[in-house]
């Protein structure tokens, strides 16, 4: 018995131990030898001109020395010689790191890439170095998450994943944002602000950006991989209804009724309400958006107990699964973001910006976050298997 309580005690540090270096991949507050802050993007320090890299299976954006042959780079704490990205010195600025003996030229997030814009025009070569900024952010959160990233382009034709970044021609079809079997397609004008805002308004959408899109689509390339033939997927159907029902006729529905007038009790957004896919899929996307905001805040030193906002906090009769042995961490997590969000929309309203979390979740949103979020964890716990 001794013994048993024993393991378990151990098993518990080490979850938590887990939990806090998770918490720290997760994070994107980083800081140079010189002891300036960088951030994310950065190839550079502006303060002593070190080069950087970005070491994707660390979650580390570090100062670089360089390394025992011409193009090659050493990293603090780490004995691997490294070597650039092909994409660093291209519009893409791409910052992330790779083994020097891989036979690759282009690193885990570039390498994902089928089809790029003609970089001849201007527009583009700026498309898609915002797109690549935001793509980026997607992939190191994926990886920190520990899920499973593989390019369809080369190394995993089956499962893998993989982007077309298509700009519509002249007065032709226009490129349909979405999924399809692993290849996510991106109309590159949603790079463009004005467009996109454009957009916005006439879908009358409250948020919408080139995140926001990449970790949507990639909601539906893990339903795919994680629901679609598992345990999870008659679970799933329970929740967020049957993907089974025709999307045609959902897409029919929605653009001629429009979303239930009482969408805001049950779903995260109005899109949500289209199709169980959608719901998973802006479920997966929020998720997300928790997580990193969470995890950057707490890597700034940005404590929610520190902050004096008044929310009424979510508790057990909110969740999926109460009984979870992680449903009190998720609680802790969703509350203690909810806290920060109030003093981030208070912070934007202040500068006359619109909220920084234009969204209000309900219980039954919140139940599909705790969902989404035991799947991302046995994903992770299978891997480590
Ligand atoms: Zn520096
Ligand atoms: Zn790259
Ligand atoms: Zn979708």
């Amino acid at each position: 018995m001794q013994d048993l309580l024993q393991s378990l005690g151990n098993e518990l540090e080490a979850q938590r131990a887990d939990t806090r270096a998770r918490a720290k991949r997760l994070s994107r507050s980083y800081k140079c030898r010189c002891g300036a802050q960088l951030f994310f993007r950065n190839t550079k320090c502006l303060t002593c001109d070190a080069q950087l890299g970005y070491l994707p299976d660390d979650g580390r954006l570090v100062a670089l020395q360089p390394g025992p042959r011409p193009g090659t780079w050493l990293a603090p704490g780490r004995s691997d010689v490294l070597k650039f990205c092909a994409n660093r010195n291209s519009p893409a600025a791409c910052n992330w790191m790779m083994y020097a003996a891989n036979p690759a030229e282009h690193c885990i997030a570039c390498r994902l890439n089928r089809t790029i814009p003609s970089l001849d025009d201007a527009d583009n070569a700026r498309y898609w170095s915002a797109i690549e900024i935001a793509k980026r952010r997607l992939v190191s959160q994926l990886l920190a998450l520990g899920l499973p990233v593989r390019s369809k382009v080369q190394e995993d034709p089956e499962q893998g994943l993989m982007f077309d970044f298509l700009r519509s021609p002249p007065g032709g079809p226009q490129v349909m944002t979405g999924h399809a079997n692993g290849l996510i397609t991106l109309n590159v004008e949603e790079a463009d602000d004005a467009k996109r805002e454009k957009m916005r308004h006439a879908m009358r959408e409250p948020y919408r950006t080139l995140l926001g899109h990449f970790r949507h689509e990639v909601g539906h390339y893990y339903w795919d991989r994680l629901i679609w033939n598992t345990k999870w997927l008659e679970p799933f159907r329970q929740l967020f209804g049957d993907e089974r029902a025709s999307y045609a006729e959902a897409l029919k529905r929605n653009y001629e009724q429009g979303p239930p007038a009482d969408w805001a009790r049950s779903y995260i957004s109005s899109y949500a309400t289209m199709h169980p896919w959608e719901d998973w899929a802006e479920s997966w996307a929020h998720y997300m958006h928790v997580v990193d905001s969470l995890a950057t805040a707490m890597g700034f030193g940005l404590d929610a107990e520190d902050i004096e906002a008044d929310i009424v906090p979510f508790g057990r009769d909110a969740l999926y699964a109460p009984d979870d042995p992680n449903a009190s961490r998720f609680l802790e997590l969703l509350n203690g973001w909810t806290e920060i969000m109030v003093v981030c929309n208070e912070l934007a309203r202040s500068m006359g910006q619109p909220d920084f979390y234009p969204f209000v979740m309900s219980k039954p949103a919140v139940a599909k976050l705790q969902f989404v979020q035991m799947v991302v964890f046995q994903s992770r716990a299978e891997a480590r298997l």
